[in-house]
């Protein structure tokens, strides 16, 4: 849109006094924020209001992608972006003697993800939006996102995060748009008209509301919907049945419970079983959603047989996967839809996303548990089964071992993910690597069973949020050697290419990340209270922790290096500064105990001051989130994906790293692979064991921790400080990890990459020597960074799965 200063100035002054009765001078930055969020929201709501109505009067066929987590992150500043009017209401605000960058610091993070996962779900939105696909978000409104970490004496401390106390203003809530839900009960049968019918009764009914966030394309008008719901009381329920008996207490905790459902965010995206109340959580939002899609595609006359030329549903992972059933419910017990048609929409709407291969989190549910709490659903799942099974027999005569194998009911419980893949017509993984192996390992039956359901679709970032926003100084550089063309067509950062080897523009891209690099330790002294060495390497490795992902490794290099300082203090190595970020769990007791050990060994070294010369310091910095992210990845000179291959499904914070100018040390998983494809074997720094030779071992059961231990002296010392309180704790403290690599034989590889992981870090500190050769490596991968833009992914999501 366009808009001058003049006009920002006068309507947010308005707005101001509008909402607040108060001037400039005389509001705190959480009112100016909300007033200039408002004012934001306003500049788009003829946009939002116009696409609706078009989306409604073109019947276009819209996309709805359904998702547990939407780690969105801040909106104020993305949504300026986005309306492309960020620097004119800098400027605005500056003459006003406002500060844009303080007022995006009051918002909240919308925390409403664990990680990876949700945070695709965020960039999708986003791409859909600014390619002008109808597109939208579906998913629960979390009173809670995920918790907020501190970090007390070196461990991990988890405080609630409140994320709505100041109100949302981006968010509104649509009553008249509710829904109702039902749980539990009895399904009665009856035959009416020649057929039977399935009566679902003696229910308990609760509230879905939506609340409506626009989701704003770039330098487009179109503005698509993240509907978010909420759990709520029927008010008649929570006035009659309990309140007007006097039983007061009875009434608010009968009101609680139902409330709970969307209160907060399971803090996990790959543990955490059997669940009643997640699986409540599921069941809830995926209801809501369809009914609410069917209800307004009622209200337009369409067909209920045609439905699948109108919507796509894509379901993000297990989670939502009871989308199959539910539709086949609503298509069969409320539109009276034969079976066999009811099916065929189905498998024609859904379409189904896989993100790990770890058998830990492909979700089950126990039969009874299921059955009790959604006794029609459960119903619609044993007869989806019971036909599914026909078909393997008939394909696979007496094949029991196939029965078993493929069944989506199996041994009390029901396998979600095999549900979601008989009910799609599309199944994908999120990398090359990683849908090779589901095609030939992991769900290699149904590979086989289905040809051409499953197929690629590497994941992908927004280079809107992850370079324009995130990085102002780099994106104006590269508008100013290669044009603006990319921002709309982010392929076309490959121009930047040509210009790998050209001294200026390499001092440029040098400056530039040392600028931020300077701006991130002032924002560390302000914040944290420490000092960091500007002109140290930043070696940056910020992602949830976990031990596929392999932190560990990390922690014991920086161990050997300052082992081998502690004997030659005049060791010549260039000054790294090694960064930590992620949460752990608060049930993963391994992930918390490697905090604490990345703090420990931090405080060992920084407090070392003698020994290693300014050469080593070690930073955790406590709660990773997209705001967070948005604040290191653009000073990060080394990228750490360094997970166990086969183990990490793409990963996306590797593509975030590259985009913004760092070089990968890493493995050769998940995206990895097609980050070194595109940048070149010179221009990555690949290390450790490769899929093969990972696959074989654990297939052989060949791996024994312990020769490691006893043969590499480093090694030796470096797992006894876990234990022999060197390192200033407890000799119990860290007995978890130490069990974990020598009696339980260390799952995760980390002995066996270490030697080879060492010699990168070792080649990584030459590589860095030639500041021209580094730099070149740089802007390779910032110009080979377009393939990993959210846009093309989601432009394959359209062409391929969608039809839209
Ligand atoms: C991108 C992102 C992730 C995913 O990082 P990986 O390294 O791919 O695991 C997790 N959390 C946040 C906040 C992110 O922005």
């Amino acid at each position: 849109m366009y808009i001058d200063k003049k006009s920002i100035k006068r309507d947010f002054i308005n707005e101001l006094t509008t909402m607040y009765s108060e001037d400039i001078k005389g509001a705190s930055n959480l009112h100016k924020y909300f007033a200039l969020s408002e004012l934001v929201k306003k500049y788009s709501s003829q946009n939002w209001m116009r696409t609706n109505r078009k989306y409604k009067n073109t019947k276009k066929k819209q996309v709805y992608y359904f998702s547990m987590e939407f780690l969105i992150g801040r909106l104020l500043g993305n949504n300026l972006l986005n309306l492309g009017i960020k620097d004119v209401c800098k400027q605005a605000l500056k003459e006003l003697g406002i500060n844009l960058n303080e007022l995006e610091e009051v918002e909240s993070d919308a925390g409403l993800g664990n990680g990876g996962l949700g945070r695709l779900a965020a960039c999708f939105l986003d791409s859909m939006a600014s390619l002008g696909i109808p597109g939208h978000g579906c998913g629960i409104r979390y009173y809670y996102g995920l918790f907020e970490q501190k970090i007390i004496n070196g461990y991990q401390v988890e405080v609630p995060d409140h994320w709505l106390r100041d109100g949302n203003i981006w968010e509104t809530r649509k009553e008249n748009k509710a829904v109702k839900i039902r749980f539990s009960g009895n399904v009665r049968t009856e035959i009416k008209n020649n057929s039977l019918k399935f009566i679902h009764e003696n229910y308990e009914e609760i509230l879905a509301v939506p609340y409506d966030t626009p989701v704003i394309g770039y330098n487009t008008d179109t503005v698509n919907t993240l509907r978010l719901w909420n759990a709520e009381v029927i008010d008649s329920d929570f006035d009659f049945d309990f309140f007007s008996k006097g039983d007061y207490s009875k009434a608010v905790e009968h009101k609680n419970s139902i409330e709970s459902i969307s209160q907060v965010l399971y803090p996990d995206d790959s543990k955490e079983e059997g669940k009643l109340l997640r699986l409540k959580q599921q069941y809830f939002f995926v209801s809501a959603g369809l009914q609410s899609i069917i209800r307004t595609y009622k209200k337009m006359n369409i067909p209920i047989n045609e439905l699948d030329k109108y919507i796509a549903v894509q379901i993000n992972d297990t989670h939502p996967s009871v989308a199959v059933a539910e539709l086949m419910r609503i298509l069969i017990d409320e539109e009276e839809i034969s079976w066999d048609e009811a099916f065929k929409i189905t498998t024609n709407v859904m379409s189904y996303t896989n993100h790990t291969i770890l058998s830990e989190a492909l979700e089950k549910w126990p039969i009874y548990m299921f059955k009790k709490l959604l006794p029609r659903i459960y119903m619609i799942i044993e007869e989806i089964n019971k036909r599914f099974c026909e078909e393997i027999k008939n394909k696979y005569p007496n094949d029991n071992k196939k029965l078993n194998d493929m069944s989506i009911i199996f041994n009390g419980e029901i396998r979600m993910a095999y549900l979601a893949i008989v009910g799609s017509h599309s199944v994908n993984g999120v990398a090359k690597l990683h849908t090779d192996l589901l095609k030939n390992k992991e769900l290699k039956n149904f590979n086989e069973f289905y040809e051409r359901k499953f197929n690629n679709k590497t994941n992908g970032i927004t280079h809107r949020r992850w370079l324009l926003k995130a990085n102002p100084s780099l994106t104006k550089i590269l508008c100013e050697t290669i044009g603006d063309q990319w921002i709309k067509n982010p392929l076309e950062l490959e121009k930047f290419s040509k210009y790998a080897d050209d001294l200026n523009i390499q001092n440029k891209v040098r400056e530039v990340k040392e600028k931020n690099k300077i701006s991130f330790c002032n924002y560390a002294r302000r914040v944290y209270g420490i000092e960091i060495n500007p002109y140290s390497i930043f070696d940056v490795q910020v992602k949830r922790l976990h031990a596929y992902k392999r932190q560990m490794l990390n922690v014991f290099n920086i161990l050997n290096l300052y082992y081998k300082l502690k004997e030659n203090p005049s060791l010549d190595i260039i000054p790294r500064t090694f960064f930590f970020g992620g949460k752990a769990a608060p049930g993963y007791y391994l992930a918390k105990q490697i905090i604490k050990f990345i703090n420990t060994v931090a405080s060992k070294i920084n407090n070392d001051k003698d020994a290693i010369h300014g050469k080593l310091k070690v930073v955790f910095l406590p709660n990773y989130s997209v705001s967070l992210a948005e604040k290191i990845i653009p000073c990060a000179d080394v990228s750490e994906q360094i997970s166990t291959a086969t183990k990490e499904a793409s990963g996306t914070g590797n593509m975030k790293f590259m985009m913004n100018g760092a070089v990968t040390i890493a493995t050769l998983d998940g995206a990895n692979i097609e980050i070194k494809e595109a940048v070149g074997d010179k221009n990555i720094v690949i290390f450790g064991m490769n899929k093969e030779e990972v696959l074989n071992l654990e297939k052989n059961n060949s791996y024994k921790s312990n020769d490691y231990y006893y043969s590499d002296p480093r090694l030796k010392r470096i797992i006894n400080s876990l234990i022999d309180t060197s390192l200033n704790v407890s000799s119990s403290e860290f007995k978890d990890i130490y069990s974990s690599l020598l009696e339980k034989n260390d799952e995760y590889f980390v002995l066996k990459d270490f030697d080879s992981y060492v010699n990168a870090q070792d080649n990584i500190d030459k590589l860095y020597r030639d500041k021209n050769k580094w730099q070149e490596m740089c802007i390779m991968n910032i110009s080979k960074s377009g393939i990993f833009s959210s846009d093309n992914t989601i432009k394959k999501y359209a062409k391929d799965i969608w039809n839209v």
